[in-house]
Protein backbone atom coordinates (compact mmCIF):
# COMPACT_ATOMS: atom_id res chain seq x y z
CA UNK A 1 0.00 0.00 0.00
CA UNK A 2 2.45 2.82 0.75
CA UNK A 3 4.39 1.64 -2.49
CA UNK A 4 1.29 2.29 -4.65
CA UNK A 5 0.53 5.36 -2.80
CA UNK A 6 4.39 6.66 -3.51
CA UNK A 7 4.31 6.30 -7.11
CA UNK A 8 1.30 8.47 -7.34
CA UNK A 9 3.29 11.19 -5.47
CA UNK A 10 6.21 13.60 -6.61
CA UNK A 11 9.26 11.01 -5.87
CA UNK A 12 11.42 13.69 -4.18
CA UNK A 13 8.53 14.41 -1.72
CA UNK A 14 8.06 10.78 -1.34
CA UNK A 15 11.89 10.18 -0.65
CA UNK A 16 11.50 13.15 2.10
CA UNK A 17 8.50 11.63 3.56
CA UNK A 18 10.63 7.86 3.78
CA UNK A 19 13.25 9.86 5.37
CA UNK A 20 10.67 11.40 8.16
CA UNK A 21 9.81 8.50 8.46
CA UNK A 22 13.06 6.90 9.85
CA UNK A 23 13.76 9.31 12.13
CA UNK A 24 10.10 9.35 13.79
CA UNK A 25 11.29 5.20 13.85
CA UNK A 26 14.74 6.70 15.64
CA UNK A 27 13.07 8.84 17.46
CA UNK A 28 10.76 6.43 19.08
CA UNK A 29 13.59 3.91 19.86
CA UNK A 30 15.66 6.62 21.29
CA UNK A 31 13.16 7.31 23.97
CA UNK A 32 11.49 4.00 24.21
CA UNK A 33 14.89 1.92 24.77
CA UNK A 34 15.89 3.75 27.83
CA UNK A 35 12.38 3.49 29.73
CA UNK A 36 12.66 -0.42 28.91
CA UNK A 37 15.79 -0.12 30.66
CA UNK A 38 14.58 2.09 33.34
CA UNK A 39 11.46 -0.22 34.08
CA UNK A 40 14.07 -3.52 34.16
CA UNK A 41 16.84 -1.38 37.12
CA UNK A 42 14.16 -0.81 38.60
CA UNK A 43 12.31 -4.32 38.84
CA UNK A 44 16.15 -5.40 39.81
CA UNK A 45 16.47 -2.51 43.20
CA UNK A 46 12.71 -4.15 43.81
CA UNK A 47 14.52 -7.35 44.85
CA UNK A 48 15.43 -8.13 48.31
CA UNK A 49 19.22 -9.17 48.84
CA UNK A 50 19.47 -12.88 50.38
CA UNK A 51 22.61 -14.18 51.79
CA UNK A 52 21.42 -17.72 52.61
CA UNK A 53 24.43 -19.46 54.97
CA UNK A 54 22.52 -22.91 54.89
CA UNK A 55 23.18 -26.28 52.17
CA UNK A 56 19.58 -25.61 51.01
CA UNK A 57 20.21 -23.02 48.12
CA UNK A 58 16.23 -23.39 47.17
CA UNK A 59 15.62 -21.09 50.24
CA UNK A 60 16.91 -17.68 48.38
CA UNK A 61 14.62 -17.91 46.09
CA UNK A 62 11.50 -18.49 48.38
CA UNK A 63 12.67 -15.69 50.56
CA UNK A 64 13.20 -13.48 47.52
CA UNK A 65 9.82 -14.77 46.00
CA UNK A 66 7.82 -13.76 49.20
CA UNK A 67 9.03 -11.15 49.86
CA UNK A 68 8.13 -9.95 46.65
CA UNK A 69 5.01 -10.65 46.63
CA UNK A 70 4.66 -8.56 49.66
CA UNK A 71 6.23 -5.65 48.14
CA UNK A 72 8.73 -5.58 50.55
CA UNK A 73 12.68 -4.89 49.70
CA UNK A 74 15.07 -5.56 51.91
CA UNK A 75 18.48 -7.82 53.22
CA UNK A 76 17.77 -11.14 54.50
CA UNK A 77 20.56 -13.73 56.17
CA UNK A 78 18.94 -17.35 56.17
CA UNK A 79 20.85 -19.56 59.21
CA UNK A 80 20.55 -22.89 60.07
CA UNK A 81 18.60 -23.29 63.47
CA UNK A 82 21.17 -24.95 65.71
CA UNK A 83 19.54 -25.20 68.83
CA UNK A 84 16.68 -28.07 69.49
CA UNK A 85 13.93 -25.21 69.37
CA UNK A 86 9.95 -26.01 69.16
CA UNK A 87 9.44 -23.91 65.99
CA UNK A 88 10.90 -24.64 62.35
CA UNK A 89 11.81 -21.05 62.09
CA UNK A 90 11.80 -17.76 63.75
CA UNK A 91 13.28 -14.13 62.43
CA UNK A 92 15.17 -11.70 64.57
CA UNK A 93 15.59 -7.93 62.96
CA UNK A 94 18.75 -6.49 63.51
CA UNK A 95 20.28 -2.92 61.94
CA UNK A 96 19.37 -3.07 58.57
CA UNK A 97 18.32 -6.69 58.20
CA UNK A 98 16.43 -9.33 58.62
CA UNK A 99 17.81 -13.14 60.22
CA UNK A 100 15.58 -15.23 58.87
CA UNK A 101 16.62 -18.63 61.49
CA UNK A 102 15.27 -21.97 59.71
CA UNK A 103 15.87 -26.01 59.53
CA UNK A 104 17.26 -26.20 56.17
CA UNK A 105 15.78 -29.85 56.23
CA UNK A 106 11.92 -28.98 56.27
CA UNK A 107 9.44 -30.27 53.59
CA UNK A 108 7.16 -27.57 53.81
CA UNK A 109 9.73 -24.88 53.11
CA UNK A 110 7.27 -22.45 50.93
CA UNK A 111 4.31 -21.84 53.95
CA UNK A 112 7.28 -21.68 56.47
CA UNK A 113 9.19 -19.32 54.90
CA UNK A 114 5.78 -17.57 53.36
CA UNK A 115 4.72 -17.25 57.46
CA UNK A 116 8.50 -15.45 58.67
CA UNK A 117 8.03 -13.29 55.17
CA UNK A 118 4.89 -12.45 56.72
CA UNK A 119 6.60 -11.50 60.42
CA UNK A 120 9.10 -9.01 58.54
CA UNK A 121 6.38 -7.51 56.82
CA UNK A 122 4.71 -7.02 60.52
CA UNK A 123 8.42 -5.13 61.42
CA UNK A 124 8.86 -3.01 58.01
CA UNK A 125 5.17 -1.35 58.07
CA UNK A 126 5.71 -1.19 61.72
CA UNK A 127 2.80 -2.83 63.76
CA UNK A 128 4.88 -5.81 64.99
CA UNK A 129 8.25 -4.84 66.98
CA UNK A 130 10.95 -7.21 68.89
CA UNK A 131 12.01 -5.05 72.10
CA UNK A 132 14.38 -6.56 74.64
CA UNK A 133 12.28 -8.42 76.62
CA UNK A 134 9.27 -9.38 74.43
CA UNK A 135 7.04 -8.10 71.75
CA UNK A 136 5.03 -5.06 71.16
CA UNK A 137 2.37 -5.56 68.74
CA UNK A 138 0.25 -2.45 67.38
CA UNK A 139 1.55 -0.50 70.23
CA UNK A 140 0.41 -3.19 72.86
CA UNK A 141 3.57 -4.49 74.70
CA UNK A 142 3.35 -8.81 75.22
CA UNK A 143 6.25 -10.02 77.46
CA UNK A 144 8.70 -12.75 76.33
CA UNK A 145 6.81 -15.35 78.29
CA UNK A 146 3.58 -14.90 76.04
CA UNK A 147 1.81 -18.30 75.04
CA UNK A 148 2.04 -18.80 71.94
CA UNK A 149 -1.77 -18.67 70.54
CA UNK A 150 -2.44 -15.46 72.38
CA UNK A 151 0.35 -14.12 70.35
CA UNK A 152 -1.69 -11.67 67.97
CA UNK A 153 1.40 -11.45 65.33
CA UNK A 154 1.02 -14.89 64.82
CA UNK A 155 -3.08 -15.21 64.40
CA UNK A 156 -2.15 -12.42 61.75
CA UNK A 157 0.80 -14.20 59.94
CA UNK A 158 -0.80 -17.73 60.19
CA UNK A 159 -4.49 -16.44 58.89
CA UNK A 160 -2.22 -15.34 55.86
CA UNK A 161 0.83 -17.41 55.52
CA UNK A 162 -0.80 -20.37 54.07
CA UNK A 163 -2.77 -18.27 51.12
CA UNK A 164 0.88 -16.69 50.17
CA UNK A 165 2.83 -19.78 50.04
CA UNK A 166 0.95 -20.97 47.10
CA UNK A 167 0.55 -17.83 45.28
ZN1 LIG B 1 5.30 -16.90 63.56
Amino acid sequence: MKNSRAKTHDPKNSRAKTHVQKLTILAVLILFIPSVMVAQVKQVAKWSEVKNLTENKYITAVVIEKLGELGITTKVVIKEIKTKRKESAFVLKNEGFYTIFVNSKIHNMREVIAHESLHIEQMEIGRLEQVADGFVWDGVFYPDQTPYNLRKWERDAHKRDFKLKNK
